[in-house]
């Protein structure tokens, strides 16, 4: 007698049961529930593959389960008749195979999603040509200057543009051309397209004190572009199919890439990545690094105040502003020789750069030849 496993194929359930070899059958005896006789001839057995395991045996959908070591060999002996009826090496072998083969499709299925997919676009977006990088930057580029209106007050833009010279200069060599556009809209904002195509709100151009501050600001921003962060994130969110149409030359899919470009996130890696090689490339350039951490305690305040909203906000999409700017002090303690005594743009007053693009009554731009001219109120009860 063995102690065992029954299960009637019907439910889950096990039933704990003794079974008895016969000589023509396999008596199995339920605990109060009568006996039930397995005739060796229609039992199917299949041997333990290692010490430990039970013996399974099945007829029709019932099975049953032998823990016991020695009952394979007393099975065997009372049933040669019923041999063949053994799951045989070669038989097990291909059971084997088959298993094999499902468990390696499963996995595979599994890990072209959580992993072969995310590598695949690390790789493309690593390998992509910059010119390519390029013309997906200026597709977004050109989606945000049909949706808002493009600030071509010469007074912010020439000076944004040399702020941006001179971080170039000093990130060189690299393949891109940065290109920055203002748009004018209140929102705190800034964003990097990929292949050097920087977005700044004018809202957050308003928000800086000095040119230092939108260095900082625009010396991350092209970190994510020299980075390829912006590239890596859109092919890490758009789907494999837009992906395929993309790499094979397809455009259609500009549309959609812009709107997961609008929605999308930065990990906070990148972000902390960005900072630091933000930091690095102003010291670089030569300029005070202390502009970036005075930005973002301007930012501080604004999130307090809650002004912060909407979409790749520059903060709301960033790591923890108390901790930036903590991370920023220390790396600027840590190199004080690199950082800079000369100033940007001595020659400016830098409030009147920094409002130049904000809306103005009638929509009008500030007049560059009297860039002191009182500036009205960026909104009017005819602009609400
Ligand atoms: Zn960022």
């Amino acid at each position: 007698m063995w102690q065992a496993q029954y299960y009637n194929g019907l439910t889950a359930a096990r039933l704990d049961v003794m079974v008895k070899l016969r000589p023509d059958s396999l008596q199995i005896i339920k605990k109060d529930q009568g006996v039930v006789n397995w005739p060796l001839g229609e039992i199917t057995a299949h041997a333990a593959h290692h010490a430990g395991e039970a013996m399974r045996l099945e007829r029709g959908r019932e099975k049953l389960n032998v823990p016991s070591p020695d009952f394979p060999a007393a099975f065997k002996a009372a049933s040669p008749a019923h041999a063949s009826k053994f799951g045989t090496p070669k038989t097990r072998k291909k059971n084997l195979i088959y298993a094999g083969a499902i468990t390696a499709l499963a996995g595979l299925l599994v890990s072209l999603y959580l992993w072969i997919i995310p590598f695949a676009a690390d790789y493309a977006a690593a390998i992509v040509p910059p010119a390519w990088e390029a013309r997906l930057g200026s597709s977004i580029a050109d989606d945000f200057s049909e949706r808002f209106q493009v600030c071509e007050n010469p007074l912010a833009v020439d000076r944004v543009n040399a702020i941006v010279s001179s971080l170039d200069a000093a990130a060189q060599p690299h393949p891109y051309k940065f290109k920055v556009s203002i748009i004018k809209f209140p929102m705190v904002n800034a964003l990097a397209a990929p292949g050097g195509y920087i977005i700044v709100f004018s809202g957050l151009l308003e928000k800086t004190e000095r040119p230092e501050e939108l260095a900082g600001v625009l010396a991350h921003e092209m970190q994510h572009v020299l980075k390829r962060h912006a590239t890596r994130s859109i092919f890490h969110n758009i789907s494999t199919y837009m992906l395929v149409t993309l790499l094979t030359g397809g455009s259609s899919s500009a549309g959609g890439i812009v709107n997961t470009f609008t929605s999308m996130r930065y990990s906070q890696a990148n972000e902390t990545e960005a900072d630091d090689a933000g930091l690095g490339l102003l010291q670089k350039a030569a300029i005070d690094p202390s502009g970036m951490v005075d930005f973002f305690k301007t930012m501080e305040k604004e999130e307090k105040h809650k002004n912060i909203s909407g979409i790749l906000s520059y903060v709301s999409t960033h790591p923890e502003t108390a901790e930036r700017i903590q991370r920023l002090n220390a790396a600027i303690a840590a190199h004080p020789s690199a950082t800079a005594t000369k100033f940007l743009l001595p020659d400016m007053k830098w409030k009147d750069v920094a409002t130049a693009c904000s809306e103005v009554k009638g929509d009008k731009p500030v007049d560059n030849e009297m860039p002191n001219a009182p500036v009205e109120p960026e909104k009017t009860p005819e602009h609400e």
